[in-house]
């Protein structure tokens, strides 16, 4: 996770490091390559050009390069302006006063949504809350079995009917399930395809509106980069999404989407996967992360 960015930026800052005295050129050439960085992790261009017009503007005041550790000052802001730039705080998932939360999975087909759900299953069983599952891909007899056997694994209550109603059915019933059994959280785990395509995202939007969820939650596979990038921005438009969980940060060592997803979209990421299994779920925390690439 992020090898990659340490890697660079432990080089950008080895020099600067313990220096009793920087000049404005030494912040430049610092800032170039921080740069070079981040585009090289795959971040998004225009976020990085505007973290690199924060970090400067915060950097070249006097203040920061005649103080007595100006090396340990300037990475100091760039670990402020890192973490400002992956949503400052941690964002918990929103909670209803009047249970079930209803949480909506969307994405498309492999990035890891099932198993998020099970993942988000496990810790919030875990915390002592009764949760549910809910199966609406339809299209794939093959999903239907594996929320079903997630569901199993984690030892929570499944509704997922098969192939033959219709997701935005399927939804509503088990929301009226959850419902009746006091089940504090609902997943509903929706159909992914490959690639958007219109009925999907009609589906969704059906899914929406009927069912009401509490959270509209994107999964994205981080090891896509700017694709995911770019495909969460189309479902944003269409679903208005309230998060962001970005999968298999296990394999991803660039961490391009994780740094620009915040920036471009304007919603949270609220959990990484980090793992196959059902417990590599964590919450997402800004300042860990960007503590974490800075080493
Ligand atoms: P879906 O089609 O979106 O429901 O995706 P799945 O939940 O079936 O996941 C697709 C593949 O990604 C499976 O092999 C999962 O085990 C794997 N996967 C999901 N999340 C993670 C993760 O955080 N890390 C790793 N390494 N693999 C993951």
């Amino acid at each position: 996770m992020f090898s990659q960015l340490q890697n660079s930026f432990q080089k950008v800052f080895k020099d600067l490091r313990g220096q009793g005295k920087i000049s404005e050129s030494n912040i430049q050439e610092a800032l170039r390559e921080v740069r070079v960085a981040l585009l090289d992790a795959d971040v998004n261009i225009k976020v990085v050009r505007q973290f690199i017009a924060q970090v400067k503007e915060k950097a070249m005041g006097q203040d920061v390069l005649q103080s007595l550790t100006p090396g340990q000052q300037f990475i100091k802001i760039v670990d402020e302006e890192l973490t400002a730039l992956m949503g400052q705080t941690h964002t918990k998932l929103h909670l209803s006063n009047t249970p079930p939360t209803v949480v909506m999975m969307c994405g498309l087909q492999g990035s890891g949504k099932t198993t998020t759900a099970g993942k988000l299953a496990a810790s919030y069983k875990k915390q002592g809350r009764k949760v549910m599952l809910a199966g609406a891909d339809i299209y794939r007899p093959a999903a239907v079995e594996q929320i079903r056997t997630v569901a199993e694994q984690v030892g929570v209550d499944v509704y997922a009917p098969g192939t033959h109603m219709s997701p935005v059915d399927i939804c509503n019933e088990a929301k009226r399930l959850a419902e009746g059994r006091q089940v504090d959280l609902l997943i509903l785990d929706t159909a992914g395809r490959l690639h958007i395509d219109d009925e999907l995202m009609q589906e969704l939007v059906q899914i929406k509106e009927s069912a009401t969820p509490d959270e509209i939650l994107f999964v994205a596979d981080a090891m896509t980069g700017q694709e995911a990038v770019n495909v969460a921005s189309s479902f944003d438009e269409r679903l208005s999404l309230s998060g962001v969980i970005l999968t298999k940060m296990d394999s991803d060592a660039r961490g391009g989407a994780a740094l620009s997803i915040r920036a471009v979209l304007g919603k949270p990421i609220k959990y990484i996967g980090s793992g196959e299994k059902l417990d590599a779920l964590e919450p997402f925390h800004p300042d860990r992360v960007a503590s974490r690439i800075l080493g």
